[in-house]
């Protein structure tokens, strides 16, 4: 087995990983959708603990109202796209994982061929339409999904892994983005993307170690003004359109 680089020497020696996991997170490949709050702080996670591959996937580019929070985005970076000055800002910070950049709509036809090959997909979404697309793509093809949404001081995160939990579309069938409060109306506290972020790629961590997911059929609600939180079951539903006939996760 090559040396360990030193750079990783206090993440190797954690009992869970070891030389074994390590090599496990070495070889492993995610992706990340949507480059904003959570996925700026997901992505950066990934690229420092050393992740083989990281796929960003955003076809935004950086406007003002990003620069509170999400940053990796400068002053002088409004208006360009956000997934290429992303990979720039993370390349330096671990030249060892091979950062994927993709300016690309998630859509109905561009959703399978943006996760294809990937062990994990890590949910930085802000609206449901694509995330129900997201969630009837990991399906198909078998990827753990996790789920997360953040909004003001709350926060909400699941893993999903296809065929054997409830999927999004059990857990919140049928939401209608228009009739949903936004991060431009209600807020959200920087603060609490990082609590989000941070326990999603905790999750990733332990779907790739092959360690168990603790929100794998459990969905997290935190309360980060009340300091709350709270886990809860969540069951398949049995007439679930999508998830019936799900490809098990490899
Ligand atoms: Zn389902």
């Amino acid at each position: 087995m090559p040396k360990i680089p030193d750079r990783y020497s206090r993440f190797v020696v954690l009992r869970d990983v070891g030389p074994k996991g390590f090599q496990k997170i070495r070889n492993a490949k995610v992706a990340v959708i949507g480059i904003g709050g959570l996925g700026s702080i997901s992505s950066t996670k990934l690229v420092t603990l050393g992740i083989g591959s990281l796929r960003m996937i955003d076809p935004d580019t950086v406007d003002a109202t990003n620069l509170q929070r999400q940053f990796l985005y400068r002053e002088k970076d409004v208006g360009n796209p956000k997934v290429h000055l992303a990979a720039r800002r993370l390349q330096p910070l671990n030249p060892n994982v091979k950062i994927e950049p993709i300016k690309q709509q998630l859509t109905a036809d561009t959703v399978d061929e943006l996760i294809k090959g990937v062990e994990v997909v890590v949910d930085g979404l802000d609206r449901f339409a694509p995330r129900y697309l997201l969630n009837q793509a990991c399906c198909r093809q078998g990827i753990p999904y996790v789920f997360a949404g953040a909004l003001g001081a709350t926060g909400n995160i699941s893993t999903i892994l296809p065929g054997k939990t409830a999927c999004l579309e059990c857990i919140y069938g049928g939401v209608d983005d228009a009739q949903q409060p936004t991060c431009e109306t209600i807020g959200v506290y920087p603060t609490l993307l990082g609590v989000v972020a941070n326990i999603q790629v905790h999750e990733a961590l332990h779907l790739i170690l092959g360690l168990p997911p603790r929100l794998a059929g459990h969905i997290l609600f935190i309360d980060l003004n009340e300091l709350r939180f709270d886990q809860f079951p969540i069951a398949r539903h049995d007439d679930c359109p999508v998830c019936g006939d799900c490809q098990a996760p490899k």
